[in-house]
């Protein structure tokens, strides 16, 4: 009995790939090789693609899948398997684990970008401090969208009820990512990065990051070198990867800084809030390992934001200590010192009232939140469309705002973003109506909602008849942004098993870790915290990797 892997070119019937497509593709001209047993089936010929990555023979291939499923679980540069691999009654206990979507060799990136988007990282996560202490400003971008979003509706709610009872926790953390996309223009021949978006919660895959550099870096000093075309490791650029360590250090700040200044009654713990069942788990789970490890360790638990209410409960002190009830002995009792969300950010995580009082059970906490609501906010699309709107002599740069007495941090900021638009009826918003409902200028733009996580955003000449399909009211609450489209770059990706191979479309993330006081407006910690590179077939318009449009990766830069 023989066991196929495919290696599929990328080729997909439409360029629009809602999340319910996540792995619909059409394959072109694929050709098979067995990865068990030792024979092999290959059509003549061989991949033809360029300098880099190599062009690999069977075997080669064979190899490098070999290696790299072994090293990946070795290290845990895994998810939990997808139904679509292995049928839940296969697996009752759910007990398997398989490799992370990933590519086979790291991704060329322009060092001029990386170092672009790593040197200003810091502002970044200053100037999202700075949103989130700014009710005034994300009360006046939220009410214009209350009454046709209500999620962002509700989520404003908890903090005004919290506001009004007085918030007692003024801690503030952010675990950032700012993820961009590179662009050249075609007159001017240097690289440069914009920004995609912003995540203030749930900024997800620096446990795995840290593990695909590494894997990458591990490839160099074995399999690439033996290649028919081989790689030499001195040739490859391959930066240090420290996301896993940097973020874990991020949370173990804000941990320290509780104990110093809260006086707690009981040993003080970190809670990872999670999302039940979590496929990315291995992510979390490395995030969680690094600070045990430490000569310190500090205790952290998963709690599903369902069971909330049932798992924690809030001191009747003034203080509000959020008290955590292990559940395999429910006498023993943690203060927590630290919520890090890994859910909450979208609806589905509140089917019913229930979900929202138990938001409103951490708000009013003295837990230092990772993030709040209003740092939450902050990350809204709405917020990055008005930071980026044109500036002129009349109308200064909204950063001018948030970052006071520098303006070369605000012209760097500023070099970072791309053309976004509202679609209210401002001017601007008039005409971006224009371009998004005409059907040859709405090939260049992305509509999004005030959603996170993927799978949300309408592509280009989908976009008319999505907008068609709603009501005018409800355009407002949606952005316009104009498609980013970096250079081609080709790579080989493995997910479940199948081996695809074609054009890619890399992503790049670097994580920031923040904590400030939202009374005093101080920073206490601002750290840029590693990177992110995600790549994915250059015909699929979404990029996430648990949402199944995505391969994890690393730079090689050139
Ligand atoms: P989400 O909050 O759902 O992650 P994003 O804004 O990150 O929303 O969009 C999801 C994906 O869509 C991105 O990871 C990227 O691959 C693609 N995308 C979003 N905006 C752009 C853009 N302006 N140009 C090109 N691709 C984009
Ligand atoms: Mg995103």
């Amino acid at each position: 009995m023989k066991t196929y892997i495919k290696l599929i070119y990328f080729t997909f019937t439409s360029p629009i790939r809602r999340k319910n497509q996540a792995d619909s593709q059409e394959s072109h001209q694929p050709f098979y090789f067995d990865v068990r047993g030792s024979s092999f089936e290959m059509p003549s010929g061989k991949a033809e693609n360029g300098d880099y990555p190599p062009t690999l023979t069977a075997s080669e291939s064979e190899q490098l899948l070999s290696t790299i499923k072994d090293w990946s679980i070795a290290n845990g540069l895994a998810v939990r398997p997808p139904l679509s691999l292995v049928k839940s009654d296969s697996d009752p206990h759910g007990i398997l684990a398989t490799t992370a979507p990933v590519t086979l060799f790291p991704s060329p990136f322009p060092r001029v970008c990386f170092e672009q988007a790593k040197s200003i990282q810091k502002s970044y996560n200053k100037l999202y401090a700075a949103i989130a202490q700014d009710e005034k400003f994300l009360g006046s971008i939220v009410q214009e969208i209350l009454e046709v979003d209500e999620f962002i509706a509700q989520l404003w709610q908890v903090h005004l009820k919290v506001k009004e009872e007085g918030y007692v926790q003024n801690l503030s953390l952010g675990l950032f990512r700012s993820d961009y996309m590179v662009h050249q223009s075609t007159n001017d021949h240097t690289p440069t990065i914009k920004q995609v978006e912003f995540n203030t919660i749930a900024s997800s895959f620096g446990g795995l990051s840290s593990q695909t550099s590494r894997l990458h870096k591990h490839l160099s000093i074995s399999d690439y070198s033996l290649l028919d075309n081989p790689l030499l490791a001195r040739n490859l650029d391959l930066p240090e990867n420290s996301s896993t360590t940097s973020l874990a250090s991020g949370l173990r700040v804000a941990f320290d800084t509780y104990k110093s200044t809260s006086q707690p009654l009981h040993d003080c713990c970190i809670i990872f809030l999670v999302q039940d069942p979590e496929r990315n788990i291995f992510d979390q789970r490395h995030l969680e390992y690094a600070l045990q490890r430490d000569n310190s360790p500090i205790p952290v638990f998963r709690l599903p934001f369902g069971q909330i209410l049932s798992r924690t409960s809030v001191a009747k002190t003034t203080k509000r200590q959020l008290l955590y009830h292990v559940p395999s002995h429910t006498s023993t009792i943690f203060e927590v010192a630290v919520v890090y969300f890994r859910a909450g950010y979208g609806p589905s995580d509140y089917p019913d009232e229930s979900a929202w009082k138990a938001r409103f059970q951490i708000e009013r906490s003295n837990a230092i939140k990772c993030p709040t609501i209003l740092t939450q906010l902050a990350g809204a699309k709405k917020v990055q469309q008005v930071l980026a709107s044109p500036t002129s002599p009349d109308t200064p740069s909204i950063l001018n705002r948030f970052i006071k007495d520098s303006p070369k941090e605000i012209e760097d900021l500023e070099k970072t973003f791309t053309n976004i638009y509202p679609l209210d009826e401002s001017s601007s918003g008039l005409s971006a109506r224009k371009l998004a409902t005409d059907p040859a200028d709405c090939k260049g733009y992305v509509l999004k909602p005030q959603r996170e996580g993927g799978g949300n955003n309408t592509y280009r000449t989908a976009i008319p008849p999505f907008l068609k399909s709603l009501p005018e009211t409800y355009w407002k609450s949606y952005i316009l942004m104009e498609i980013i489209t970096p250079p081609p770059v080709h790579n080989i990706i493995l997910r479940n098993g199948v081996l695809e191979q074609g054009g890619v479309i890399c992503e790049l993330g670097i994580y920031g870790t923040c904590v400030w006081d939202q009374g005093t407006g101080e920073v206490i910690h601002n750290e840029e915290a590693g990177y992110l590179l995600r790549t994915k077939g250059d015909k699929s318009e979404e990029g996430g990797v648990a949402a199944g449009f995505g391969s994890m990766d690393s730079c090689r830069l050139v």
